[in-house]
């Protein structure tokens, strides 16, 4: 057979898991060896350099060039005993992923043509300036000027990865506004640990810190490498633009939490290997719904350090796919009719007296602070839940969202039966009473102590997009391919922008004469009327929830580019300036550079569609008809007329079919490229990515019909593309 896809198959089926075993025995004695944290510290920097570092990433105190030379010196010699040559800032573009530029440790020791040395200044390790003008900035920065720097991040910690060492950094521009994803997150967890501190202050007045907590769960699909090379449409833009569905694919449920394939359980273990050496707490894998799909997820951890994580371990797990034979997809939505994937970030906050501020008391105080910030939460959302919407909407997870299993692109709230009827038990409430702050009285709300159970998962909701699972807030639709930070970002600036709001409210009721329990109770009272549309424990999927959202006001906007908009709405604007996490000139240079992403995803996807259509589709139901239009000439050279038409009557049938579809492809793939013409040809990035969306994009899945259709009727040995049941069942 010279068809590519078989031998395609044919090496996949032959493939054997790769034997794999862990570096030394116990994950606990080479776990975080290739992390410069706390532990290597102590053996590489002078104890003053520990304590100044220390306070620098603890305090905030600033860091001078001589504790940099310092922690540059010992990070050095680490380094290079762990095998590295050359160091790299590791920053955050608004692209995908990460970006670096390697530059090797070595130097003259004087003169040019003296003895060469390896360097590494605390110069070098604070700062440097990356020729970046490449790099997306939505204008900001010019390539005339295109002066941006990357400068450390000390509280999150270098890694060797292989011969390089990798520097956590910032990317800004020379005017210091930010061209990444990692200095708005700084700002942002920063804004939520003060404001949320004021108010735990309210309870516990020895509070100091509030962190904010994420723990992401991966979800990926692997796709055999062979095959994956030979779809087009996969190797260059993540998702299959056609393909009919398998005749099987999860309709029975059974690859959820079932036995991982023997390639795969090979494939996991090495990529937890390879976590462990850089301190990921990797905790649990699973398969998952959908054939092919897989998840994986850590412990907890703080933000800024669970993010760099995510970032690194997608890496790792790209690598390490290779080494098994496969592709890694983390595209939202690769294949139509099972699940997308998707990265729940499970978030929280939690105090630096190791209070967790969404987990139920076991005291009154306790609860009533952890009624205070679920309600403060809950408003924060139904406030800006188009803006939490758009911190989370590209085109990729576009496709996953409102479509099959994935939440819909309406942002609400589940809370459960038992945190609701708390809530509702408040909100009726008229004695002032119903918080009460000695402990020794307890609560009268009956909920001094809030059942164990809540803990337990029995009342969950799989549905909702943002939902409280007994000591955290769990937001489904971020996906799977994206840098955690946009949601991070987005839902960590309007919970500090509420708890401010709050605060000051409390504040000026004690002024007036309150006493601070009336106050707290009478603003949470208001908070929770006031807060009701966003909350919805029913299904999200379901047509009356769309109707019902619509009804409440809320965001129910689905056009991609449009959604956007929310950042750059006056009270967004007002929201994230009034906390120093994004000016407005921020706010609308990334505008600008997620329109010009969309768009270019799309322009990608409408070429390679095309491409295909006239090289593999066209070619191919020719091919096929010719044969059949041979197979009935032939038959009336042997038959009379009336017995050869009755003979090939079912030939001519799909031979006309054939031609139809053909005709209906042919025709659709020209207006789609006369419709990417004329949006190309629209200067402003908004009216353009409005333009693909619009009269581009809805070619992709009519085009789309026709070839599955096809698929479906040729002969199965002359199809060139790997099909839906190769792609979700070989492994
Ligand atoms: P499930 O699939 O049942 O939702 P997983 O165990 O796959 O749960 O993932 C749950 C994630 O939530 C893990 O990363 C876990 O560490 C994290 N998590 C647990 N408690 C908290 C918390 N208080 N704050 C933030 N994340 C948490
Ligand atoms: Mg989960």
């Amino acid at each position: 057979m010279s068809n590519l896809r078989f031998k395609a198959v044919e090496e996949a089926f032959k493939k054997k898991a790769v034997v794999v075993s862990a570096p030394v025995p116990l994950t606990s004695d080479y776990y975080g060896e290739l992390v410069f944290d706390k532990k290597q510290w102590t053996k590489y920097l002078p104890k003053d350099t520990v304590k100044s570092l220390t306070g620098v990433i603890e305090k905030g105190e600033t860091l001078d060039s001589t504790l940099a030379d310092s922690v540059a010196t010992g990070m050095k010699t680490w380094a290079i005993e762990k095998g590295a040559t050359h160091y790299t800032h590791w920053f955050q573009p608004l692209t995908e992923g990460t970006a670096q530029k390697h530059d090797s440790f070595i130097e003259y020791e004087s003169a040019p043509g003296s003895q060469v040395i390896e360097e590494f200044s605390g110069k070098l390790l604070a700062q440097q300036e990356p020729d970046a003008s490449s790099f997306p900035s939505g204008g900001i920065r010019n390539t005339f000027e295109a002066r941006g720097y990357t400068a450390w991040d000390p509280s999150s910690p270098a890694f060797v990865v292989d011969d390089t060492l990798c520097i956590p950094t910032v990317f800004i521009s020379y005017t210091g506004e930010a061209l990444d994803y990692k200095t708005p997150l700084l700002k942002a967890l920063n804004a939520v640990d003060k404001a949320a501190s004021e108010v735990c202050r309210y309870f516990d007045p020895s509070v100091k810190k509030v962190f904010s907590f994420l723990g992401w769960e991966q979800e990926y699909f692997l796709v055999d490498e062979g095959l994956f090379a030979t779809r087009p449409d996969l190797a260059l833009t993540g998702r299959t633009l056609m393909g009919h569905e398998s005749a099987k694919n999860q309709q029975l449920e059974d690859h959820y939490f079932g036995a991982i394939p023997t390639r795969v359980q090979a494939y996991m273990k090495d990529l937890e290997y390879e976590g462990y050496k850089y301190a990921i707490p990797l905790k649990t894998r699973h398969n998952e719904v959908a054939p092919n799909q897989f998840e994986l997820a850590p412990i907890f951890g703080e933000t800024n350090l669970a993010v760099d994580q995510n970032l690194l371990i997608m890496a790792i797990m790209k690598k390490v796919a290779r080494r098994h034979g496969f592709r890694l997809l983390l595209h939202e939505k690769p294949f139509a009719g099972v699940n997308g994937s998707g990265k729940h970030n499970n978030w929280s906050l939690g105090t630096d007296t190791g209070i967790g501020l969404l987990t139920p008391g076991k005291t009154p105080e306790e609860n009533q602070q952890f009624v205070t910030f679920i309600v403060n939460i809950l408003l924060a959302i139904y406030k800006n839940n188009a803006l939490l919407k758009a911190s989370i909407m590209t085109a990729q997870n576009a496709h996953r969202l409102g479509a099959n299993e994935a939440p819909p692109a309406i942002i609400s709230v589940f809370l459960g039966s038992q945190i609701s009827a708390v809530l509702d038990k408040l909100e009726n409430s008229t004695s002032d009473q119903a918080i009460v702050m000695d402990p020794k009285k307890g609560m009268k709300l009956g909920i001094a102590k809030i059942p164990e159970v809540l803990l337990d998962n029995t009342d969950r909701n799989r549905t909702s997009p943002f939902a409280f699972t007994g000591n955290r807030f769990e937001f489904r639709a971020v996906g799977s391919s994206a840098n955690c930070s946009s949601a991070m970002i987005a839902l960590n600036s309007i919970v500090a922008a509420q708890l401010l709001e709050f605060k000051q409210t409390v504040d000026a009721k004690i002024a007036g004469g309150a006493t601070k329990e009336q106050a707290i109770f009478e603003v949470l009272k208001k908070y929770i009327k006031e807060s009701k549309p966003i909350r919805f424990d029913g299904n999200g999927y379901s047509d009356e929830w769309k109707a019902e959202a619509k009804k409440r006001g809320l965001d129910d906007e689905t056009s991609v580019p449009v959604i956007y908009d929310a950042y750059t709405t006056s009270e967004s604007i007002q929201l994230f300036e009034s906390i120093k996490v994004f000016s407005e000139r921020e706010l609308h240079a990334r505008n600008e550079v997620k329109w010009e992403t969309y768009t270019k995803k799309l322009q990608i996807e409408a070429r390679v569609l095309g491409d295909l259509v006239m090289n593999h589709i066209i070619p191919v139901a020719t091919k096929y008809q010719s044969a059949l239009l041979d197979n009935v000439y032939k038959i009336h050279q042997v038959y009379a007329k009336d017995k050869a038409a009755q003979l090939s009557a079912h030939n001519t049938a799909i031979i006309e079919d054939i031609s139809e579809r053909i005709g209906c492809i042919k025709l659709k793939t020209e207006k789609m490229i006369e419709a990417r013409k004329v949006a190309n040809k629209v200067d402003d990035e908004r009216a353009k990515a409005v333009a693909y969306h619009d009269k581009v994009a809805p070619y992709f899945d009519e085009i789309r019909y026709h070839i599955d259709k096809l698929e479906l009727t040729v002969d199965d040995e002359l199809w060139t593309l790997p099909k839906y049941r190769e792609l979700l069942f070989v492994r």
